[in-house]
């Protein structure tokens, strides 16, 4: 047993103790000023909450989180959705934050609060999104998990969707992330193996506006954490592994050609949902298409530059320079479904984000351009 695993399941034991009634732990969790990585203190609290609006304001020092400015260095926690706790159990919450600066304004990685003000406006459309988010499980060492440590694994193809212990790597993790989102409270609706090893799948949703940012954030905080459990990482990076190659005696040879990792986002709106929707789901297809690059610069947290590497027209990708539909295509910028197409009716796929991308970023830029026509 490693040390690792003792200190573990000498965890257990306390985490048996009987808890107080009235104190419960209330994990407070944010985005950092990186808008990518998520940060957790605990607080307790004397009543069981049940809304994030009776739990108080707090802080942080945000010149340890690249959110302080100047010698402004403390930064406003503002709970704005609750989940139960899988890890503590009990009444324990976890507690999903804005981030406000000193004179109250919104800090530079909270695009929330934006968002939620979009979803405010459009709310008669009710808006829908389910968003598939693709990752990679790494080794402790950075290393694709379940890769050999010095080579590559076999040519693409047997890996998505795969079953048996050569095809999938690290399903624990993902069986384990599962159940935990739904004792959360999480909105997950499936997951699957995707096409590089060690690269998977969850999808969120459907959630009506601004549940779909909230639930995403939190599913991610919880897979960061499961992996904890697992000393396994999870990279959101949008294409962790380039094509490689090699000198050989013989000349390069190719080391793989692997798949990056996206967020789908797949969205309707009331009126696509309906009969003969499909003529606003083309609507919505039009308007996009005259708003390419303003989307781009929403999908991924650096403006176009991560989604740069994995949007390169191969790998199931449109080039990250052009805009285009079809139905059923997967090397197409939006994509209608076949089932909505025959039906007439029901949601396009925005292939788009990258898998790091700001979810609330993403969904709000879509109902400004489809909805608002902002
Ligand atoms: P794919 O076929 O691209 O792999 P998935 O099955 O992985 O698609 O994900 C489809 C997502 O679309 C799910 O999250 C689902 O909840 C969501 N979804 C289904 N219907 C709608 C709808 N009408 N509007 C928005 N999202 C929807
Ligand atoms: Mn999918
Ligand atoms: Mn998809």
């Amino acid at each position: 047993m490693s040390m690792a695993d003792k200190h573990k399941s000498a965890l257990d034991r306390y985490l048996r103790l009987p808890q107080p009634e009235e104190k419960i732990q209330c994990s407070y969790v944010w985005i950092d000023g990186t808008g990518e990585n998520l940060r957790s203190k605990t607080k307790t609290v004397n009543f069981v909450p049940k809304t994030p609006k009776e739990l108080p304001i707090w802080n942080f020092d945000g010149s340890a989180t690249y959110q302080a400015e100047g010698n402004n260095t403390d930064v406003y926690l503002h709970p704005v959705a609750l989940y139960r706790d899988p890890f503590r159990l009990g009444n324990n919450k976890i507690v999903l934050c804005e981030t406000y600066k000193y004179n109250k304004k919104p800090t530079e990685t909270n695009h929330r609060h934006s968002c939620a003000e979009v979803m405010e406006k459009g709310k008669d459309y009710h808006p829908w999104f389910g968003i598939e988010q693709e990752f990679t499980i790494l080794d402790s060492d950075h290393h694709p998990y379940g890769w050999p440590k010095n080579g590559f694994p076999g040519p693409q193809g047997p890996y998505y969707c795969g079953v048996g212990a050569n095809k999938v790597y690290g399903r624990e993790l993902v069986e384990a992330h599962y159940r935990a989102c739904m004792y959360a409270g999480v909105n997950i609706s499936g997951s699957n193996a995707a096409i590089m090893p060690a690269q998977w799948e969850f999808q969120v949703g459907p959630c009506e506006g601004i549940e779909m940012g909230d639930d995403l954030w939190m599913a991610r905080y919880l897979l960061h954490r499961v992996a904890e459990d697992f000393n396994l990482l999870v990279t959101m990076d949008p294409k962790p592994m380039q094509i490689s190659t090699h000198q050989t005696k013989g000349g390069n040879s190719k080391m793989g050609d692997w798949n990056g990792a996206g967020a789908h986002t797949n969205f309707s709106t009331k009126a696509m949902r309906e009969d003969n929707g499909i003529i606003e789901i083309e609507q919505a297809i039009d308007k996009l298409s005259r708003h390419h690059i303003r989307h781009i610069k929403a999908y991924d947290p650096h403006e176009g530059k991560d989604n740069e590497r994995r949007l390169t027209g191969v790998h199931e990708t449109s080039s990250i320079h052009d805009f285009s539909a079809g139905v059923a295509n997967r090397s197409c910028s939006i994509r209608i479904p076949r089932d909505c197409a025959e039906d007439r009716k029901g949601y396009l796929e925005d292939r788009r984000p990258a898998s790091n991308c700001d979810p609330y970023q993403v969904t709000e830029v879509l109902v400004k351009t489809c909805c608002l026509n902002e």
